[in-house]
């Protein structure tokens, strides 16, 4: 394999001229601000080399790879237990989909929809007022990455706070069947500010190195999850992290991966390394178009699918 630093930057100079395609989101007003020709790509290997090219610097809304973190923690909180408040299976459905969760009697199909998403919020809640939830998720984001300037953009916050209304329909569907222990403005308070954190594509493949290492942050020397718990962590982000397109990204990247509305993935290849990047512009399943292509040729180089070579 080529040099590494030199992949990186040879896959950002061939999709630059592209930079800008794709649709921006704009149902959070605040989002349809973002300058859709951003591009930056991170790659954070398990020994520790950093490989940046282009916008890997500049933080962006992470929207709903936070997921992935809260996912994680209220692993922590609450262990297997939390599966009896989710499901562990694709949807096929959009994101805000609430037409399964009739079906299901308010139960979410995995973590990473957004009732699903919520319904794990309100795990992290448990025995925190929000402020301390969000002060909470926002520690373990800087303790991931080992980085202290991570913060909550709040006009991103303010703005999902004041349109978010489908979230607010899910969260109340949800607490009619008796699935959230929280009122839904409390819950998603929380949620709200957990998808506006924003953070540089270096600082989330910093923050995601733990999943590519057994459960351990190399960086640290942390251990985060057991190793179990970061291999069943990836399996979910490999089925159900890229919404309704999960299995054409497994089909053409073949790594765990999350995205976000933001134009943001966290791509996983277990034992290699920790990616991310960021373009605004999204493709018709929601996920980052350029991203997506992006770690299309990262895969196909390196041939760090988990599927094979
Ligand atoms: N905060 C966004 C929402 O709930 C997250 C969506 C996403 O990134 O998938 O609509």
């Amino acid at each position: 394999m080529a040099d590494l630093q030199a992949i990186v930057e040879e896959i950002h100079a061939a999709l630059s001229p592209r930079r800008g395609e794709g649709r921006v989101a704009d149902y959070i007003p605040q989002l349809a601000h973002v300058d859709p020709k951003k591009f930056g790509v991170a790659v954070v290997t398990v020994d520790g080399a950093v490989h940046l090219a282009g916008d890997a610097q500049e933080p962006f809304s992470i929207q709903s790879i936070s997921k992935v973190f809260t996912l994680t923690l209220a692993l922590g909180k609450h262990g297997e237990a939390l599966w009896k408040r989710v499901g562990r299976e694709p949807s096929g459905s959009a994101f805000n989909s609430i037409v399964q969760l009739e079906r299901e009697e308010g139960l979410p199909r995995n973590p990473f929809i957004n009732a699903g998403a919520i319904a794990v919020t309100d795990l992290v809640l448990a025995g925190h007022t929000p402020k301390e939830a969000i002060g909470e998720i926002v520690r373990f984001l800087r303790y991931l990455a080992d980085e202290d300037d991570i913060i909550v953009d709040q006009a991103v916050a303010r703005s999902e706070q004041a349109t978010g209304f489908r979230n607010y329909a899910l969260a109340h569907f949800m607490r009619s069947f008796g699935r959230l222990d929280h009122p839904a403005e409390l819950v998603l308070g929380v949620y709200f500010h957990q998808c506006a954190l924003a953070m540089s594509c270096r600082q989330l493949a910093r923050a995601g190195l733990f999943l590519a290492a057994n459960g351990t942050n190399p960086l640290t020397g942390h251990r985060v999850v057991p190793h179990l718990r970061a291999r069943r962590i990836n399996a979910l982000m490999l089925t159900c992290g890229h919404y309704d397109g999960s299995g054409d990204f497994a089909y053409r990247v073949g790594l765990p991966g999350k995205s976000g509305v933001g134009g943001g993935i966290l791509a996983v290849a277990p034992g290699k390394a920790s990616v991310a990047v960021w373009s605004p512009g999204l493709n018709d399943s929601g996920n980052s178009l350029l991203g997506s292509l992006a770690l299309e040729m990262l895969a196909a180089r390196t041939g760090w699918s988990v599927f094979g070579a």
